[in-house]
């Protein structure tokens, strides 16, 4: 199925008498653009290990063209100045054009991601629309104070777009995330620059499509495409014409930025990994909290930040909730991401792979494995993808690396625990604290329990649902700030007060 190109016309020559590919260029000041010094990477399917385009790759120049054009745009342009409902109505208007090209943009991030179609076209497309509709809708309530000293003066506050920020995501859920930022930085009047993760630029290069054809102003929303360290994404929080930088990606990425940005003093929000929990009690509903417990574990090959990747069940129940836990472990079907009844599809590269294939094996050594544990080809012309069967391992003890560390793939440890603080002090020994996912019918223990985990977020009898209005984000190494509702109105703008003594 071919993907779709960013621009008519914009293709690679032909090679072997092959379709000509896709070219992914950046977009800057409303145009496509390669890059300065005509730098391109290949762009694979990780399901095929096919070349899927050639993707334009950004530099320091290009990051500069690119930043100065949003500047421009933003000193002089209309977007930061115009009436509120203009500029929502202009965000609607995106989202509104994402769902109307859903199908094809669900498509481009099934073969750059190698995840289901289905959650493609079900979850990432249709949230990447909301998110637009969302801050549209939030932008426009969001409220600003006043304080009356007497009747002859006021203070009034008023929030201010930054002015230029950048914006840094992962490949795991690229469009989703991407519009996660660009959505409420855009809302606020900013102008942006993008990068996309190496792996996914084609939903990026399909976003600025979809600007260009709204109309946005020439220069408020850029695309630079990179690859690696010391390219693009650096440059980015180098630049010091960039105000903020939000980012969405691993730990020891964060910390590279916040070294080089703290050199300009950049405001800075970082989401960053997650070893998220999810405890079943005695008492729980096991019917609802198995299922839902595999869910958390495997959905995108277990490659979310908020993913349920240590299971921790309570020891009396622990001989019952096993076979009903193998038993919807072996139903997931791993297959072709392009099939809708497909469940799990490849994981993102052969570095990822690899990595956590060196996981499996430490568990197969350290601990029991109980399903799973094997790269699998589950169709002709798969067999080159990064496929792996859910695995999942018992016996381990809360200090193996397979229970502390972020290995972002389909390994699940189940852990058991016998009271609620052994669960409590087990979920809280990983660096992280993003999330966790409690299930019990006993609502006071379920307080007691939500009130003791030092997580950003933490679900009771379910998983994954979010209200776009709460808060987002991480405690400890999870990451530093909010996103969300009014906190990423307020991360993406200036609060002023300005002080009047009437005469
Ligand atoms: P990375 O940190 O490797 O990359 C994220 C982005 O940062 C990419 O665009 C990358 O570019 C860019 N980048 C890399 N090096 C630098 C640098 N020195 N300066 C600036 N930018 C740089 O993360 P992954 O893409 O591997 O994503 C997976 C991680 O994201 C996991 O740890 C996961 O937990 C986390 N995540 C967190 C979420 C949260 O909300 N807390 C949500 C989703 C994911 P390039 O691709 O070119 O290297």
């Amino acid at each position: 199925m071919p993907i779709p190109t960013n621009q008519p016309g914009q293709t690679a020559p032909a090679a072997d008498g092959k379709p000509p590919l896709p070219q992914f260029r950046h977009f800057v000041d409303g145009q496509f653009v390669d890059s300065l010094n005509g730098a391109t990477f290949d762009d694979m399917n990780p399901a095929t290990d096919e070349l899927l385009a050639t993707v334009a790759r950004g530099e320091a120049q290009d990051i500069d063209r690119a930043v100065q054009a949003a500047k421009k745009s933003f000193e002089e342009g209309p977007w930061a100045r115009m009436p509120i409902k203009a500029r929502c109505d202009k965000l609607r208007e995106i989202g509104d054009r994402i769902l109307e090209r859903r199908e094809a943009l669900a498509l481009a991030e099934t073969l750059d991601t190698g995840k289901p179609i289905t959650e493609s076209l079900e979850g990432d497309i249709p949230r990447a629309a909301q998110n637009f509709h969302f801050f549209a809708e939030a932008a426009g309530q969001l409220h600003e104070e006043s304080y009356t000293i007497d009747p002859m003066e006021r203070h009034f506050t008023s929030r201010e777009p930054l002015g230029v920020v950048g914006l840094i995501t992962p490949w795991n859920l690229p469009l989703y995330l991407a519009t996660w930022k660009v959505a409420p930085a855009l809302a606020m009047g900013n102008s942006v620059v993008l990068k996309p993760a190496e792996w996914t630029p084609a939903t990026a290069t399909m976003l600025a499509e979809i600007m260009q054809e709204a109309n946005l102003p020439p220069g408020v929303f850029n695309v630079v495409h990179g690859f690696g360290p010391n390219a693009a994404g650096e440059a980015l929080t180098r630049h010091s014409e960039v105000r903020a930088i939000s980012f969405t990606g691993e730990n020891a990425t964060g910390q590279a930025i916040m070294k080089v940005a703290s050199e300009t003093l950049k405001k800075l929000t970082f989401e960053l990994g997650g070893k998220g929990a999810t405890v079943i009690f005695e008492d729980a509903d096991l019917s609802q909290a198995v299922p839902t417990a595999v869910r958390a574990a495997f959905r995108n090959q277990g490659q979310i930040c908020l993913a349920g990747s240590r299971l921790f069940v309570q020891k009396s129940i622990l001989e019952q909730a096993l076979p009903e836990i193998v038993a919807a472990v072996q139903a997931i079907r791993v297959g072709d991401p392009l099939l809708p009844e497909t469940r799990m599809g490849s994981l993102i590269s052969r570095e990822q792979f690899e990595k956590v294939l060196r996981y499996v094996e430490l568990g197969k050594q350290e601990g029991r494995l109980l399903v799973g544990g094997e790269p699998i080809s589950p169709a002709e012309g798969l067999g080159k993808g990064y496929f792996l069967q859910p695995t999942v391992f018992t016996n381990l003890p809360n200090e193996s690396p397979i229970c502390q560390k972020e290995i972002f793939g389909p390994v699940l440890p189940i852990i058991p625990f016998e009271t609620e603080q052994d669960a409590i002090d087990m979920v809280n020994s990983t660096r992280y604290g993003l999330s966790a996912s409690v299930w019990s019918r006993d609502v006071n223990r379920c307080h007691r329990v939500s009130q003791g985990i030092r997580a950003g977020i933490v679900w009771v009898n379910c998983w994954f649902a979010r209200d776009l209005r709460t808060p987002f984000g991480g405690m400890k190494a999870s990451g530093i700030g909010r996103e969300g509702g009014r906190y990423a109105l307020e991360f993406f703008s200036e609060a002023k007060t300005v002080a009047y003594r009437y005469q």
